[in-house]
């Protein structure tokens, strides 16, 4: 992979500084500008972005549309719609000001963070990457990019065209892998926005504490799908192919993956015949010669998967399949029954096209806060009272219901985690809030000297008295 020289890192950082403190990034009509040029570089590069991504994970074309380009775009023009509103002075409302304080212009202010390092993944190295980039443009701040080197065809197209839509004197890319993140996690960053596994996660923390770096981190988890023993047989069917659907996206290769399935021991064997179903409703001639089904991203991880379907002690209900060819590495949307809380599969975030199924519970809940904190817990029900029930008793940075997956387009919400999952939030405004800082502005008038001559020394019985 084309890589930029370690040599360079401290060239490039000192430059974006300048950049920065020039405060070229601060106008908004130059934030504007540039937020334009990212989305023309996504419309005018569409084929070339799509191609790079399915050379590195098969990922089907459309996938990339819904949720890579399109969001990429999308996020873009919002973030120009909506900048001169959040960028915005905020002064305090009247009714929150404290009657000593009037008349003192309370307000906050926006600033820039300063010159941030953004770290992407691999699963969705598009979105995942300029999607905080978009936050940080909108925010004035610099920026480098390291995108993951998992998927190096679209970080080498990345280094390419970054530069040749936006301005590099403030946005770089640079490419690598384990030695020029660790050179990079040794400068001084303003912010670090990492999206990846939780290992990682924490030494990206670690080295951002040297320097008491704020960081945003958004990490894996593992998501539940409970589903409400109360469902009827119709919602029942939408229910499990929006499961089926969420867990074979990416192949299972999502943040929000459904990672495991909660089903009530009434509605299991229903459960069962309905995946099935939906799965072969998907890949009607079976999902290894599916152009809708994308590929395990290296053998690593295909091995990793391949050896956890090995390892359970539940029952493979359907695929278990799994094949290292040519075009890649295929492992089959699998469904594992009766599997209990000590199993391989429910460790660590599966991250896999591989649904275990826990029945047999008493309590959902208490099952589900036997793990740490998910990104999203997913509840199928139409009852009010599971609703609350769910959202009040479990932890997570997102509660959905009746849906998985589709929530990454809701760029209206906070999306990240909490505990092992991360911290920090993004998508829309989140993002660009979490590259700025709050700035507390107070102007207090000269005039108003009268009221404070009880402060000054020497102290006198009145002032104490106040
Ligand atoms: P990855 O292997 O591509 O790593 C992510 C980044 O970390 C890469 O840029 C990589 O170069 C860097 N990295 C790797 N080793 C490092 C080291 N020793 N020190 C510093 N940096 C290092 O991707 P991954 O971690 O396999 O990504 C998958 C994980 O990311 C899953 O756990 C998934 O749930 C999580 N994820 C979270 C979100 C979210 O929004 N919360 C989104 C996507 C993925």
């Amino acid at each position: 992979m084309k890589t930029v020289p370690i040599t360079l890192f401290n060239k490039i950082h000192d430059e974006l500084k300048k950049t920065f403190n020039s405060r070229k990034t601060m106008p908004l009509e130059y934030r504007k500008q540039q937020l334009a040029q990212i989305a023309y570089m996504v419309q005018e590069n569409t084929e070339a972005f799509k191609k790079a991504i399915h050379q590195d994970m098969l990922k089907p074309y459309l996938e990339s549309t819904l949720a890579e380009l399109g969001p990429v775009v999308g996020q873009a023009v919002r973030a120009i719609q909506n900048l001169d509103k959040w960028t915005a002075d905020e002064p305090l409302p009247d009714d929150e000001v404290d009657p000593f304080h009037k008349g003192w212009d309370l307000k906050t202010v926006k600033v820039p963070r300063g010159v941030v390092l953004i770290v992407g993944p691999w699963n969705y190295p598009m979105i995942l990457t300029l999607g905080p980039l978009i936050g940080a443009i909108a925010a004035g701040c610099c920026a480098v990019i390291k995108p993951s080197e998992v998927a190096p065809h679209f970080a080498e197209l990345l280094l390419d065209l970054l530069p040749k839509y936006v301005d590099d004197s403030a946005y770089r890319v640079i490419t690598g892998s384990v030695p020029e993140i660790t050179a990079l996690l040794d400068l001084q960053w303003d912010m670090i926005f990492y999206t990846g596994n939780e290992r990682v996660g924490s030494i990206v923390a670690k080295a951002a504490a040297k320097y008491v770096t704020p960081c945003t981190l958004e990490l894996g988890s593992k998501c539940p799908a409970i589903i409400d023993d109360k469902i009827s047989p119709e919602d029942l069917k939408i229910a499990v192919r929006r499961i089926a659907w969420g867990k074979t996206q990416n192949a299972g290769q999502v943040c929000v993956s459904p990672d495991y399935a909660v089903v009530p021991k009434t509605i299991h064997n229903e459960f069962i015949k309905l995946y099935k179903a939906a799965i072969e409703s998907f890949f009607p001639d079976g999902a290894e010669k599916s152009d809708s089904y994308a590929r395990i991203i290296n053998e690593s991880h295909f091995k990793r998967i391949s050896d956890l379907i090995g390892k359970t002690k539940g029952d493979v209900a359907l695929g278990g399949k799994s094949a290292a060819k040519d075009d890649g590495f295929f492992i089959e949307p699998t469904l594992i029954t009766d599997v209990k809380r000590d199993d391989a599969l429910m460790q660590d975030e599966l991250f896999a096209p591989v649904l275990p199924v826990i029945t047999d519970l008493d309590e959902a809940i208490s099952f589900v806060n036997t793990l740490p904190s998910a990104l999203s817990v997913y509840l199928f029900s139409t009852s009010d009272e599971s609703k609350k029930k769910v959202t009040q008793h479990t932890r997570s940075g997102q509660v959905v219901f009746n849906e998985t997956y589709g929530q990454l387009g809701v760029y209206e919400l906070p999306f990240g985690g909490l505990g092992s999952s991360g911290y920090g939030s993004q998508m829309g405004r989140h993002t660009f809030e979490g590259f700025t800082l709050k700035r507390g502005s107070i102007d207090v008038p000269l005039g108003l000297e009268p009221m404070f001559g009880f402060r000054y020394p020497p102290y006198t019985q009145q002032g104490a008295d106040f």
